[in-house]
This record gives C-alpha cells, sequence and structure tokens, in this order.
C-alpha cells in the first residue's frame, strides 16, 4: 500500500492541514516544525492539539514528517547562527515528540568554510542536545544535493554525522530524490546500485522517508531546484521505479515539489493512476 502525501502549510492549523490531506487522498503530511525562513512558532491550544490526533487517527494518517526550518544551520562556525541553530533543533524535536509527530528532518548544514569535518563536529555536538531528552521521535538527516558548502551530499558525511551522536539510535536518514540525483547518485539508471551503497554505507533500515521530486536541473549539477514529478531531468518512469523498490515501496513518500494543494492532489491522483497501470 503506497503512502504517500504533500508537504502541506499549517498556517490554518495542524488539524486544517490534517482535513485536507485526508481531502486530497492523500496518506501523510509534512509540515514546518516552525516559520520556515523565521524562528517563530504557534504554540497549538488543547483543543487544537486533540482536534488534530482526532483527525488524523479518524483518516488514518500514515507517519508524519516535521521539517525543520530553512534558516537553521547547525554547521555553522557563527556562535548566533550556531547557538539558534541547537535551540531550533532541541525545541522543535520535543515540541513535535509531544505531537506524536514520528520524525523531524532538518538540512545537515553548510559549513561556510570551515571544512566539512570541522561542520560535521557542530552538527554532532548539536544533535546531542537535542537528543539528551528522552523521546520516540527519531530524528532524520536529509539527503542534499552539495550546493556550496552543503554537508550531506555524501552518505559518507551521514554516517560521520549518525556514528559521532551518543545516541544514533534516535537518527535516521531521509532519501530526497532531486538532492541525490543532483548531488551525483544516478538513481535514473542504476537505482539499484545507489540503494546497494546507500546498503553499505549507512544502512538500509536507518532510511525512513523519502522526499519525491523530479530535478530542473541535470544530472550531478549539485544544484537544488525541484520539479514536478515527470517534469523534470529524473523523469517518471525513473520515480515510479523509486516508488515501486521492494527496498523503498513501504517507505511514506512525501512530495515537494512546485504546487499548491490542488496540483499536489493532481499529482497524487497521476502517481496512483500509473503505478496501478
Ligand atoms: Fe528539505
Ligand atoms: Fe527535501
Ligand atoms: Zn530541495
Amino acid at each position: 500500500m503506497l503512502t504517500i502525501g504533500s508537504h502541506m502549510s499549517i498556517a490554518g492549523g495542524l488539524a486544517a492541514a490534517a482535513e485536507n490531506t485526508a481531502a486530497m487522498q492523500a496518506g501523510t503530511m509534512q509540515f514546518f516544525s516552525r516559520n520556515p525562513r523565521g524562528s517563530s512558532f504557534k504554540t497549538p491550544s488543547p483543543e487544537e492539539v486533540l482536534a488534530f490526533q482526532r483527525a488524523r487517527q479518524e483518516h488514518g494518517l500514515g507517519p508524519l514528517l516535521a521539517h525543520a526550518p530553512y534558516t537553521m544551520n547547525l554547521a555553522s562556525a557563527r556562535e548566533d547562527v550556531y547557538s539558534f541553530a541547537c535551540d531550533v533543533i532541541r525545541e522543535d524535536t520535543a515540541r513535535m515528540d509531544a505531537l506524536g509527530i514520528e520524525y523531524i528532518v532538518f538540512h545537515p548544514g553548510s559549513h561556510t568554510g570551515i571544512g566539512v569535518e570541522a561542520g560535521i563536529e557542530n552538527i554532532i555536538r548539536g544533535l546531542d542536545t537535542a537528543l539528551e531528552a528522552d523521546g520516540n521521535i527519531l530524528i532524520l538527516l536529509e539527503t542534499m544535493s552539495g550546493k556550496g558548502t552543503e554537508i550531506g551530499s555524501r552518505f559518507e558525511e551521514l554516517r560521520a554525522i549518525r556514528g559521532g551522536v551518543r545516541r544514533p539510535e534516535r537518527v535516521g536518514v531521509c532519501l530526497d530524490t532531486c538532492h541525490v540525483f543532483s548531488a551525483g547518485y544516478d538513481i535514473v539508471h542504476r537505482l539499484d546500485d545507489v540503494l546497494e551503497e546507500f546498503d553499505r554505507v549507512l544502512g538500509l533500515p536507518l532510511l525512513r522517508t523519502v522526499h519525491l521530486n523530479d530535478s530542473m536541473t541535470p544530472f550531478a549539477a549539485r544544484k537544488d531546484r525541484h520539479a514536478p514529478v515527470g517534469q523534470g531531468e529524473i523523469g517518471l518512469d525513473a520515480l515510479l521505479g523509486v516508488l515501486r523498490h521492494p527496498a523503498l515501496s513501504s517507505l511514506p513518500f512525501f512530495l515537494e515539489t512546485p504546487f499548491d494543494d490542488s496540483g499536489h492532489a493532481a499529482e497524487i491522483r497521476m502517481i496512483r493512476e500509473r503505478l496501478a497501470s
């Protein structure tokens, strides 16, 4: 059974987002854990939380995914940037866990000149503070395209991060199809090889969620430009191959394509039809 959803706005509240997800015939959703370009968040009222839990149960929504804001850079050597990132990952991991969200994903960060190793050290220290508190939520490292000084475009870098934290059992991986393609993992012609490499370096059980995006830019361009499924350089057949792959097909898939809710609903419909035919 395919579990697919899209990135949803929670401007109207979490409960409304869950209802919209069900109305779109989606089975799960991703949403920002706080304002993606700022730092603010609204604490939902107890009534709102209850309505959200009821909606998610009633519609049988699959594992839910919170996405940390883009403004957060846990690799940064700048003290203010770094301490903000540490606060965000610690607070949002706890807040999302309290809501019963299964996963929170974040972009490992950009080292902005201090080097991959020093950046990874910062990420590890920050993650350790977020993992001091007990909880059920898993923190997922997103596979990145490698633009600029971005960390996480090689599976080995994600392994170094996970391997360095005190509680690696609380850390998994979210594979973004646009990003890995852009980073030079050929999921179009060699999906089996890419997954074998993932398994060898990280272990496939660590892979928990997939961001299903096509790519506006060519293979190994190290850019991060999402295209609608089937309208980019990865193409529909390759993305259907990802959805069908036995190592992936039971995972939750999340669209981050440039559409609003009705566009995502149509995209999900198209994917279901193509998978069935
Ligand atoms: Fe992301
Ligand atoms: Fe993504
Ligand atoms: Zn992206």
